[in-house]
């Protein structure tokens, strides 16, 4: 049972809907709705209405609160990789976990648990040397594999 909140809209009361009249005969008055799950400004607003009203009122402040954006924010092979992962529709099950990247499509496999991690944001690729020593009829009698 989640818990029951207020739309943050600043003039949600005074959309004059039946939904938000509360009040007895006489007293009657609008006012915020409240619901424990709303579908705009990420689940704090009841309408887009409200949405709207909460940037106009607040938008530029909350901008300058978090920080501008001064330059252009790159989209490269870098950072292009997203999680990804089959669903099957017909028996609700998750397969296939994987890297994808949005600019050369390339995909790397991974674990549902790397999938469910947040700290695991980007697919590291590493070099992988193996190094054989071998004796003098040329038979291998060490092998260490080395990571960069
Ligand atoms: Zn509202």
């Amino acid at each position: 049972m989640s818990e029951m909140k207020y739309c943050q809209g600043p003039k949600c009361h005074t959309y004059q809907t039946k939904d938000r009249i509360r009040g007895p005969k006489g007293a009657k008055h609008y006012q915020t709705r409240r619901r424990s799950y709303f579908s705009y400004l990420g689940g704090n607003a009841c309408s887009m209405n409200c949405q709207d009203d909460w940037f106009r009122k607040f938008g530029e402040q909350a901008l300058n609160h978090f920080g501008r954006i001064h330059e252009p924010i790159k989209l490269t092979e870098e950072n292009a990789w997203v999680k990804d992962y089959d669903y099957d529709w017909q028996s609700g099950t998750r397969s296939n976990w994987r890297w994808v990247n949005h600019l050369n499509y390339q995909s790397i496999p991974m674990t549902k648990e790397q999938y469910d991690n947040p700290n695991y944001t980007r697919p590291r690729r590493s070099t992988v040397v193996v190094v054989e020593a071998t004796n003098g009829k040329g038979k291998v009698i060490q092998k260490d594999i080395l990571r960069f």
